[in-house]
Protein backbone atom coordinates (compact mmCIF):
# COMPACT_ATOMS: atom_id res chain seq x y z
CA UNK A 1 0.00 0.00 0.00
CA UNK A 2 1.12 3.70 -0.18
CA UNK A 3 1.52 5.89 3.00
CA UNK A 4 2.77 9.02 3.82
CA UNK A 5 5.98 7.95 6.09
CA UNK A 6 8.59 10.36 8.27
CA UNK A 7 12.06 10.42 7.26
CA UNK A 8 13.70 12.40 9.67
CA UNK A 9 13.02 16.37 10.70
CA UNK A 10 10.86 17.83 8.06
CA UNK A 11 11.37 15.35 5.81
CA UNK A 12 7.71 13.26 4.38
CA UNK A 13 7.28 10.79 1.52
CA UNK A 14 4.10 8.75 0.13
CA UNK A 15 5.81 5.58 -0.40
CA UNK A 16 5.09 2.14 -0.94
CA UNK A 17 5.23 0.55 2.07
CA UNK A 18 4.06 -3.57 3.07
CA UNK A 19 0.03 -3.94 3.84
CA UNK A 20 -0.59 -3.60 7.55
CA UNK A 21 -1.69 -7.25 9.34
CA UNK A 22 -3.16 -8.13 12.90
CA UNK A 23 -0.27 -8.81 15.36
CA UNK A 24 -2.51 -8.54 18.52
CA UNK A 25 -5.89 -10.60 19.05
CA UNK A 26 -6.97 -7.21 19.53
CA UNK A 27 -6.37 -5.70 16.15
CA UNK A 28 -8.13 -4.19 13.51
CA UNK A 29 -7.40 -3.46 9.79
CA UNK A 30 -9.14 -0.33 8.11
CA UNK A 31 -9.46 0.57 5.10
CA UNK A 32 -8.90 4.37 5.03
CA UNK A 33 -11.86 6.07 3.45
CA UNK A 34 -10.66 9.71 4.76
CA UNK A 35 -8.13 11.26 6.74
CA UNK A 36 -7.11 15.15 7.84
CA UNK A 37 -4.04 16.37 9.47
CA UNK A 38 -3.42 17.99 12.62
CA UNK A 39 -1.02 20.47 14.00
CA UNK A 40 0.67 17.41 16.51
CA UNK A 41 1.24 15.90 13.08
CA UNK A 42 3.75 18.92 12.17
CA UNK A 43 5.04 18.94 15.60
CA UNK A 44 5.68 15.44 14.86
CA UNK A 45 7.57 15.73 11.31
CA UNK A 46 9.34 18.57 12.59
CA UNK A 47 11.19 16.29 15.35
CA UNK A 48 9.59 18.42 18.35
CA UNK A 49 8.34 14.98 19.46
CA UNK A 50 10.78 12.63 20.49
CA UNK A 51 10.90 8.67 19.82
CA UNK A 52 9.45 9.15 16.29
CA UNK A 53 11.06 6.52 14.03
CA UNK A 54 12.19 6.74 10.56
CA UNK A 55 9.39 5.25 8.26
CA UNK A 56 7.12 5.86 11.27
CA UNK A 57 3.11 6.34 9.21
CA UNK A 58 1.86 9.66 10.19
CA UNK A 59 -1.74 10.73 11.02
CA UNK A 60 -4.01 9.95 13.60
CA UNK A 61 -7.22 11.39 12.41
CA UNK A 62 -9.47 8.74 10.07
CA UNK A 63 -12.82 7.26 8.78
CA UNK A 64 -12.95 4.32 7.26
CA UNK A 65 -14.13 0.66 6.54
CA UNK A 66 -12.98 -2.81 8.55
CA UNK A 67 -11.35 -5.12 6.83
CA UNK A 68 -9.86 -7.70 9.21
CA UNK A 69 -10.17 -8.30 13.26
CA UNK A 70 -8.16 -10.38 15.23
CA UNK A 71 -10.04 -13.08 16.80
CA UNK A 72 -10.27 -11.09 20.05
CA UNK A 73 -12.09 -8.04 18.56
CA UNK A 74 -16.12 -8.24 19.78
CA UNK A 75 -17.46 -5.01 18.82
CA UNK A 76 -16.75 -4.40 14.93
CA UNK A 77 -16.37 -6.92 12.02
CA UNK A 78 -15.45 -6.40 8.73
CA UNK A 79 -17.66 -4.10 6.41
CA UNK A 80 -18.19 -1.99 9.74
CA UNK A 81 -17.29 1.94 8.45
CA UNK A 82 -15.80 3.24 11.60
CA UNK A 83 -14.00 5.99 13.45
CA UNK A 84 -10.58 5.80 14.17
CA UNK A 85 -10.06 7.40 17.52
CA UNK A 86 -6.48 9.23 17.53
CA UNK A 87 -6.17 7.51 21.04
CA UNK A 88 -5.43 3.99 21.50
CA UNK A 89 -6.10 2.37 24.61
CA UNK A 90 -5.91 -1.15 26.13
CA UNK A 91 -9.97 0.16 27.94
CA UNK A 92 -8.98 -1.84 30.87
CA UNK A 93 -6.50 -0.84 33.15
CA UNK A 94 -6.98 1.39 36.12
CA UNK A 95 -6.54 4.99 33.99
CA UNK A 96 -8.69 3.70 31.42
CA UNK A 97 -11.52 2.44 34.05
CA UNK A 98 -11.77 6.18 34.51
CA UNK A 99 -11.66 6.89 31.21
CA UNK A 100 -8.60 8.52 30.98
CA UNK A 101 -7.30 6.78 27.80
CA UNK A 102 -4.44 9.32 27.02
CA UNK A 103 -2.84 7.53 30.35
CA UNK A 104 -3.59 3.93 29.89
CA UNK A 105 -0.96 2.10 31.44
CA UNK A 106 -2.33 -1.50 29.67
CA UNK A 107 -0.14 -1.50 26.65
CA UNK A 108 -1.62 1.46 25.04
CA UNK A 109 -2.06 5.24 25.92
CA UNK A 110 -0.57 6.22 22.19
CA UNK A 111 -1.41 8.73 19.56
CA UNK A 112 -1.49 6.70 16.55
CA UNK A 113 1.50 7.77 13.91
CA UNK A 114 3.82 8.34 16.76
CA UNK A 115 4.86 5.35 18.47
CA UNK A 116 2.97 3.05 16.22
CA UNK A 117 1.97 3.62 12.60
CA UNK A 118 -0.64 6.24 11.76
CA UNK A 119 -3.70 6.59 9.69
CA UNK A 120 -2.50 8.50 6.86
CA UNK A 121 -2.00 5.74 4.42
CA UNK A 122 -4.31 3.43 2.31
CA UNK A 123 -4.82 0.83 5.74
CA UNK A 124 -4.26 1.12 9.03
CA UNK A 125 -3.97 -1.01 12.25
CA UNK A 126 -5.91 -0.22 14.80
CA UNK A 127 -4.73 -1.88 18.17
CA UNK A 128 -7.23 -2.39 21.23
CA UNK A 129 -9.76 -1.74 17.95
CA UNK A 130 -13.25 -2.60 20.99
CA UNK A 131 -12.00 0.79 22.42
CA UNK A 132 -10.87 2.55 19.46
CA UNK A 133 -13.30 2.46 16.81
CA UNK A 134 -16.31 3.59 17.07
CA UNK A 135 -19.33 1.96 14.63
CA UNK A 136 -20.68 5.56 12.29
CA UNK A 137 -24.72 5.95 11.88
CA UNK A 138 -25.35 6.35 8.06
CA UNK A 139 -26.61 9.88 8.60
CA UNK A 140 -23.24 10.75 9.26
CA UNK A 141 -20.43 11.91 6.56
CA UNK A 142 -16.99 10.87 6.40
CA UNK A 143 -16.38 14.66 6.84
CA UNK A 144 -18.18 15.47 9.46
CA UNK A 145 -16.91 12.36 11.67
CA UNK A 146 -12.93 13.34 10.87
CA UNK A 147 -13.75 16.28 13.00
CA UNK A 148 -14.26 13.20 15.98
CA UNK A 149 -11.23 11.44 15.54
CA UNK A 150 -9.39 14.42 17.61
CA UNK A 151 -10.31 17.83 17.78
CA UNK A 152 -13.98 17.72 19.14
CA UNK A 153 -12.90 15.42 21.81
CA UNK A 154 -10.23 17.41 22.67
CA UNK A 155 -11.65 20.75 22.74
CA UNK A 156 -14.39 19.26 24.44
CA UNK A 157 -13.30 16.93 27.17
CA UNK A 158 -9.92 19.49 27.92
CA UNK A 159 -11.67 23.07 27.02
CA UNK A 160 -14.85 22.58 28.00
CA UNK A 161 -15.45 20.19 30.21
CA UNK A 162 -12.31 20.63 32.51
CA UNK A 163 -13.08 24.05 32.00
CA UNK A 164 -16.73 23.54 33.67
CA UNK A 165 -18.63 25.76 31.18
CA UNK A 166 -22.02 26.09 32.44
CA UNK A 167 -25.80 28.00 31.42
CA UNK A 168 -25.18 31.71 31.42
CA UNK A 169 -21.45 31.93 31.50
CA UNK A 170 -19.07 34.47 29.37
CA UNK A 171 -16.68 32.08 27.98
CA UNK A 172 -13.44 33.49 26.53
CA UNK A 173 -11.89 31.08 23.70
CA UNK A 174 -8.16 31.98 22.69
CA UNK A 175 -6.95 30.91 19.56
CA UNK A 176 -9.54 30.31 17.21
CA UNK A 177 -7.55 27.48 14.88
CA UNK A 178 -9.16 24.18 14.28
CA UNK A 179 -8.99 23.38 18.43
CA UNK A 180 -10.59 26.76 19.14
CA UNK A 181 -13.07 26.58 16.69
CA UNK A 182 -14.18 23.04 17.81
CA UNK A 183 -14.33 24.71 21.45
CA UNK A 184 -16.72 27.25 20.31
CA UNK A 185 -18.90 24.63 18.84
CA UNK A 186 -18.58 22.05 22.03
CA UNK A 187 -19.06 25.13 24.46
CA UNK A 188 -22.41 25.91 22.87
CA UNK A 189 -23.24 22.54 24.38
CA UNK A 190 -24.05 24.03 27.55
CA UNK A 191 -25.72 27.43 26.77
CA UNK A 192 -23.23 29.77 27.72
CA UNK A 193 -24.99 33.51 28.04
CA UNK A 194 -22.04 34.27 25.39
CA UNK A 195 -18.50 33.40 23.12
CA UNK A 196 -16.10 35.64 22.75
CA UNK A 197 -12.87 34.35 20.19
CA UNK A 198 -9.95 35.66 20.47
CA UNK A 199 -7.10 35.16 17.37
CA UNK A 200 -4.31 37.30 15.97
CA UNK A 201 -5.52 36.94 12.46
CA UNK A 202 -8.41 38.51 10.57
CA UNK A 203 -9.45 35.48 8.75
CA UNK A 204 -9.46 33.26 12.01
CA UNK A 205 -11.56 35.75 13.71
CA UNK A 206 -13.88 35.72 10.79
CA UNK A 207 -14.16 31.48 11.44
CA UNK A 208 -14.91 31.77 15.09
CA UNK A 209 -18.06 33.88 14.17
CA UNK A 210 -18.99 31.55 11.82
CA UNK A 211 -18.42 28.64 14.28
CA UNK A 212 -20.93 30.49 16.57
CA UNK A 213 -18.65 33.25 18.63
CA UNK A 214 -20.77 36.29 19.81
CA UNK A 215 -17.71 38.65 19.25
CA UNK A 216 -13.98 37.97 17.87
CA UNK A 217 -11.78 40.22 18.66
CA UNK A 218 -7.99 40.53 18.60
CA UNK A 219 -6.05 40.11 21.93
CA UNK A 220 -5.41 43.35 22.39
CA UNK A 221 -9.29 44.76 22.23
CA UNK A 222 -9.73 42.05 24.75
CA UNK A 223 -8.03 43.53 27.07
CA UNK A 224 -9.77 46.53 26.17
CA UNK A 225 -12.95 45.03 26.82
CA UNK A 226 -11.59 43.28 30.01
CA UNK A 227 -10.87 46.58 31.71
CA UNK A 228 -13.95 48.62 30.58
CA UNK A 229 -15.63 45.10 32.13
CA UNK A 230 -16.38 41.99 31.31
CA UNK A 231 -19.42 39.20 31.94
CA UNK A 232 -22.68 39.38 33.35
CA UNK A 233 -21.27 42.18 36.44
CA UNK A 234 -18.16 43.14 34.88
CA UNK A 235 -15.70 40.91 37.29
CA UNK A 236 -14.30 39.23 34.26
CA UNK A 237 -15.52 36.37 31.92
CA UNK A 238 -16.32 32.83 33.73
CA UNK A 239 -13.83 30.65 31.96
CA UNK A 240 -11.02 31.09 29.49
CA UNK A 241 -10.02 28.59 27.17
CA UNK A 242 -6.30 28.26 25.62
CA UNK A 243 -6.32 27.15 22.94
CA UNK A 244 -2.74 28.51 21.42
CA UNK A 245 -0.08 27.07 23.19
CA UNK A 246 2.03 29.65 24.07
CA UNK A 247 2.84 31.64 27.37
CA UNK A 248 1.67 34.98 26.17
CA UNK A 249 -2.01 33.15 25.47
CA UNK A 250 -1.99 31.00 28.62
CA UNK A 251 -1.20 34.74 30.77
CA UNK A 252 -3.90 36.39 28.69
CA UNK A 253 -6.53 33.66 29.96
CA UNK A 254 -5.58 33.97 33.73
CA UNK A 255 -6.17 38.18 33.28
CA UNK A 256 -9.33 37.67 31.26
CA UNK A 257 -11.39 35.66 34.41
CA UNK A 258 -13.12 36.79 37.26
CA UNK A 259 -12.30 35.79 40.79
CA UNK A 260 -13.07 32.30 41.05
CA UNK A 261 -13.19 31.73 37.18
CA UNK A 262 -11.73 29.02 35.89
CA UNK A 263 -8.70 28.83 33.36
CA UNK A 264 -8.60 25.74 30.96
CA UNK A 265 -5.31 25.28 28.95
CA UNK A 266 -5.77 23.06 25.51
CA UNK A 267 -2.46 24.24 24.14
CA UNK A 268 0.18 21.94 23.79
CA UNK A 269 3.01 24.18 25.02
CA UNK A 270 6.58 24.10 23.77
CA UNK A 271 8.32 27.16 25.94
CA UNK A 272 6.67 27.26 29.38
CA UNK A 273 4.39 29.74 30.70
CA UNK A 274 4.80 31.43 34.05
CA UNK A 275 2.11 30.61 36.80
CA UNK A 276 1.69 33.76 38.69
CA UNK A 277 1.00 31.75 41.99
CA UNK A 278 1.61 35.53 43.43
CA UNK A 279 -1.45 36.67 41.99
CA UNK A 280 -3.68 33.39 40.63
CA UNK A 281 -4.21 32.01 44.46
CA UNK A 282 -5.64 35.32 46.14
CA UNK A 283 -8.20 35.58 42.86
CA UNK A 284 -9.48 31.64 43.66
CA UNK A 285 -8.88 30.59 40.06
CA UNK A 286 -8.91 27.17 38.84
CA UNK A 287 -6.63 26.16 36.08
CA UNK A 288 -7.05 22.75 34.35
CA UNK A 289 -4.61 20.94 31.64
CA UNK A 290 -4.91 17.56 29.72
CA UNK A 291 -4.14 15.73 27.08
CA UNK A 292 -7.29 14.50 24.89
CA UNK A 293 -8.89 10.96 25.95
CA UNK A 294 -11.81 10.37 23.64
CA UNK A 295 -13.70 8.93 26.20
CA UNK A 296 -16.41 11.47 24.71
CA UNK A 297 -16.72 10.33 21.57
CA UNK A 298 -19.72 8.09 21.57
CA UNK A 299 -21.05 11.15 23.36
CA UNK A 300 -20.31 13.64 20.72
CA UNK A 301 -21.37 11.00 18.04
CA UNK A 302 -24.83 11.16 19.11
CA UNK A 303 -25.52 14.63 19.89
CA UNK A 304 -24.11 14.95 15.81
CA UNK A 305 -26.53 12.19 15.14
CA UNK A 306 -29.07 13.67 16.59
CA UNK A 307 -28.20 17.41 14.71
CA UNK A 308 -27.54 18.44 18.29
CA UNK A 309 -23.55 19.44 16.97
CA UNK A 310 -22.41 20.93 13.73
CA UNK A 311 -19.01 20.65 12.95
CA UNK A 312 -19.44 23.82 10.73
CA UNK A 313 -16.98 24.71 7.64
CA UNK A 314 -14.08 23.41 9.12
CA UNK A 315 -12.55 21.65 6.51
CA UNK A 316 -11.44 24.32 4.07
CA UNK A 317 -9.25 21.71 1.52
CA UNK A 318 -10.33 18.25 0.21
CA UNK A 319 -7.72 16.45 -1.75
CA UNK A 320 -7.36 12.32 -2.70
CA UNK A 321 -5.04 9.96 -0.10
CA UNK A 322 -2.37 10.30 -2.83
CA UNK A 323 -2.23 13.91 -2.97
CA UNK A 324 -0.89 13.86 0.84
CA UNK A 325 2.37 15.86 0.04
CA UNK A 326 0.55 18.60 -1.68
CA UNK A 327 -2.37 18.88 1.18
CA UNK A 328 0.76 19.02 4.29
CA UNK A 329 2.07 21.72 1.94
CA UNK A 330 -1.62 23.85 2.20
CA UNK A 331 -1.78 22.81 5.83
CA UNK A 332 1.24 24.29 6.97
CA UNK A 333 0.97 27.51 5.59
CA UNK A 334 -2.81 28.81 6.27
CA UNK A 335 -1.38 32.48 6.12
CA UNK A 336 -1.18 31.95 2.33
CA UNK A 337 -3.44 29.25 1.91
CA UNK A 338 -6.34 29.95 4.36
CA UNK A 339 -6.37 26.60 5.89
CA UNK A 340 -8.41 25.15 8.75
CA UNK A 341 -8.86 21.63 8.18
CA UNK A 342 -6.90 19.40 5.17
CA UNK A 343 -8.73 16.62 4.27
CA UNK A 344 -7.90 13.25 2.65
CA UNK A 345 -10.89 11.25 0.57
CA UNK A 346 -10.09 7.65 -1.03
CA UNK A 347 -10.93 8.27 -5.05
P1 LIG B 1 -3.50 26.33 15.20
O1 LIG B 1 -2.05 26.66 15.17
O2 LIG B 1 -4.21 26.03 13.92
O3 LIG B 1 -4.30 27.51 15.88
C1 LIG B 1 -3.76 28.39 16.81
C2 LIG B 1 -4.41 29.75 16.60
O4 LIG B 1 -3.84 30.64 17.56
C3 LIG B 1 -4.18 30.36 15.21
O5 LIG B 1 -5.41 30.73 14.64
C4 LIG B 1 -3.30 31.59 15.51
O6 LIG B 1 -3.60 32.69 14.65
C5 LIG B 1 -3.66 31.90 16.95
N1 LIG B 1 -2.62 32.63 17.68
C6 LIG B 1 -1.28 32.48 17.61
N2 LIG B 1 -0.67 33.33 18.45
C7 LIG B 1 -1.65 34.03 19.07
C8 LIG B 1 -1.66 35.05 20.05
N3 LIG B 1 -0.51 35.53 20.57
N4 LIG B 1 -2.84 35.55 20.44
C9 LIG B 1 -4.01 35.08 19.92
N5 LIG B 1 -4.06 34.11 18.97
C10 LIG B 1 -2.90 33.59 18.57
O7 LIG B 1 -3.64 25.11 16.23
P2 LIG B 1 -4.86 24.10 16.51
O8 LIG B 1 -4.73 22.90 15.62
O9 LIG B 1 -6.16 24.82 16.56
O10 LIG B 1 -4.45 23.61 17.99
C11 LIG B 1 -4.42 24.52 19.07
C12 LIG B 1 -3.56 23.97 20.20
O11 LIG B 1 -4.17 22.79 20.74
C13 LIG B 1 -2.17 23.53 19.73
O12 LIG B 1 -1.22 23.92 20.72
C14 LIG B 1 -2.28 22.03 19.68
O13 LIG B 1 -1.03 21.39 19.79
C15 LIG B 1 -3.18 21.79 20.88
N6 LIG B 1 -3.81 20.46 20.98
C16 LIG B 1 -3.91 19.95 22.22
C17 LIG B 1 -4.47 18.69 22.42
C18 LIG B 1 -4.59 18.15 23.80
O14 LIG B 1 -4.78 16.94 23.96
N7 LIG B 1 -4.53 18.95 24.84
C19 LIG B 1 -4.94 17.95 21.31
C20 LIG B 1 -4.85 18.52 20.03
C21 LIG B 1 -4.27 19.78 19.88
ZN1 LIG C 1 -4.42 15.79 16.68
Amino acid sequence: MKALTYRGPGRRLWAEVPDPAPTDPEDAIVRVDAATICGTDLHILHGDVPEVAEGRILGHEAVGTVVETGPGVRTVAAGDRVLVSCISACGRCASCREAAYGQCTGGGGWILGHLVDGTQAEFVRTPFADNSLHRLPAGITDEAALMLADILPTSFEVGVRNGRVGPGDTVVVVGAGPVGLATIATARLYSPARIIAVDLAESRRKAAGRAGADSALSPDDVERAAADGLGRDGRGADVAIEAVGLPETFELCTRLVRPGGRVANVGVHGRSATLHLEDLWIRNLTITTGLVDTSSTPLLLDMLAAGRLSTGDLVTHRFGLDEMQDGYDVFADPARTGALKVAFFRT
